[in-house]
């Protein structure tokens, strides 16, 4: 049956909603009977009331984890039997594909084609990899003198708390679940007050699939329960992917309490840079319209400061123009929606205020404006601006869909310009030139280095995060196993 916007809008109006948060393997209400509203982006109205954990809800979540990793219900499992449950998880989440993706897109305001094939299947696959991958490593057995046996071997590192943001809410809290849950671990999840839908209700689908209670928690809230995980004692890890600001914060609640290990997952400011001989400009100038609008813009990753050489931007410009015109703002539940709503009130007048100062000291080039009002949701159309490489808006994260475009005229300016940036998330190249390919991904600062595309090797097998203030760890890749694990070296005495 072809899903359609009338497919969609129907199941939506029967959904049923949990807004509960989950400890120690059932749903509960807020300690203090508090809730907050979580409204849809795509017209303004209630979703749900979500439970607004504090103090009391974080406590009993960290208590229960603890309870079940020192009990080893889940850490002294067979790492076969971890991973024959976590692979029942991830296909519950197939099977709960629509019901999963309708969720997201009516709490984020995401396209329901994206959900439906980026997003959770996304998260399953990622559940999968780890599952996959915790029985086919092992430790080392390390030289050592002849009258030693020396062992290397790494163990579960105890309660994980997940802090995620709004824009990939099941996809981003998967990276970190995936896993901690793999290796171990217990985690107590604090999805973002914006989106935390999908993951009070894939917790129910972990219980069905027999991760015991209190092995998988989840505690929504605003900034409060995140700010209390940061800062708990009994917390052993914080992994946290979000802004730059608050990433700051969670290091010093560390720092202030057990100093826990904290792993960062921040913001960017990529650039992506178009040599002059560049092959193929329309493929170019189409992927520099999908780095920036798709998902709203709404992408740590997003290449946000086009640099182009002076030789090319005029031909340049028209055809990245032809190509944003593609990203028109729709409806998210309609299938055919390229770009759906910005995710809240908040973020859509923080974006507005960007393009308000880019107006100021920059030419506008498409856009800049407020769209579909009248639907009550919020929605931006694409926008690109000529500018300065020192403007505000070349400079700040927006998080929205507004892209800078700078010229420049040789190969160091356009290096100079990329590293002059407190981020260094990704970064992308385009040029026939093999030897400027690689020179130029040598001296990029960034985590990801693109050349000839941008935001490909969406899989699990490349680590991903940030240099500079971008963060600190990697997720994704068996790397992301170290985060969640501690080294030990065992020695024993033979004679
Ligand atoms: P945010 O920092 O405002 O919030 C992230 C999470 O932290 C939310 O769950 C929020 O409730 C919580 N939080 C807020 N204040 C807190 C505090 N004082 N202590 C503890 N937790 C607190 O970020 P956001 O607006 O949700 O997400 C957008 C940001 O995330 C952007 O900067 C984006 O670049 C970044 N991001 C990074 C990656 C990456 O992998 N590098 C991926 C996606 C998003």
């Amino acid at each position: 049956m072809e899903k359609t916007l009338a497919y969609w809008q129907d199941k939506a109006a029967t959904l049923s909603i949990e807004g509960r948060a989950f400890i120690d393997g059932e749903y509960r209400h807020a300690a203090s009977g508090r809730t907050f509203d979580c409204l849809s982006p795509i017209d303004g109205k209630l979703l749900a009331k979500v439970a607004d954990g504090a103090a009391e809800d974080v406590n009993a979540a960290v208590a229960a984890a603890r309870r079940a990793f020192d009990s080893r219900v889940w850490s002294g499992l067979n790492p076969r039997q971890r991973k024959a449950i976590l692979l029942r998880w991830a296909g519950l989440m197939r099977e709960h594909l629509d019901e999963l993706s309708l969720l997201e897109t009516l709490d984020a305001g995401k396209p329901i084609g994206d959900t439906t094939s980026v997003d959770v299947p996304g998260a399953a696959y990622c559940v999968e990899w780890f599952a996959e991958a915790i029985d086919k490593i092992g430790g080392e057995v390390a030289p050592a003198d002849h009258h030693l046996v020396g062992l290397v071997t790494r163990e579960p590192i105890g309660v994980v708390a997940a802090v995620v943001p709004w824009n990939f809410p099941i996809l981003m809290a998967s990276w970190k679940f995936g896993p901690a849950l793999a290796a171990g671990n217990s985690v107590v999840l604090k999805p973002s007050e914006k989106s935390p839908l999908t993951a009070i209700r894939i917790a129910q689908l972990a219980r069905e699939a027999g991760i015991p209670a209190g092995v998988f928690n989840v505690v929504p809230g605003a900034g409060e329960p995140g700010k209390l995980l940061a800062l708990h004692p009994d917390v052993d890890c914080l992994a946290f992917t979000g802004s730059t600001n608050v990433g700051k914060l969670i290091m010093q609640y560390a720092g202030q309490s057990n100093l826990k290990r904290v792993w960062l997952e921040l913001g960017g400011k990529s650039p992506n840079i178009v040599m002059p001989d560049c092959a193929d400009l329309d493929r170019a100038a189409n992927a520099a319209a999908g780095a920036i609008f798709y998902n709203m813009g709404e992408m740590c990753t997003a290449g946000s400061r086009l640099l182009v050489h002076r030789d090319i931007k005029d031909v340049f410009v028209d055809k990245l123009i032809a190509a944003a015109r593609s990203y028109t703002p729709g409806n998210p539940l309609d299938p055919k929606t390229s770009m759906g709503a910005i995710v809240d009130q908040v973020q859509l007048e923080r974006v507005l205020s960007y393009i308000e100062a880019g107006r100021a000291e920059s030419k506008l080039l498409l856009g800049g404006g407020r769209v579909k009002q009248e639907s009550g949701g919020y929605y931006i159309e694409p926008t690109i601006f000529d500018t300065a490489p020192n403007a505000k808006i070349a400079r700040e994260e927006i998080f929205g869909p507004v892209l800078s475009v700078i010229t420049f005229d040789t190969v160091e300016e356009a290096i100079r310009i990329a590293n002059d940036s407190e981020y260094g998330l990704a970064a992308a190249v385009w040029t026939a030139n093999l030897t400027t390919a690689h020179e130029m991904a040598r001296s990029l600062r960034a985590g990801t280095v693109w050349v000839n595309c941008y935001d490909e090797g969406g899989d699990m097998n490349f680590p991903f995060g940030g240099y500079k203030q971008s963060g600190n760890g990697r997720d994704k890749s068996l790397h992301a196993l170290e985060k969640y694990t501690e080294l030990k070296s065992t020695l024993v005495r033979l004679r």
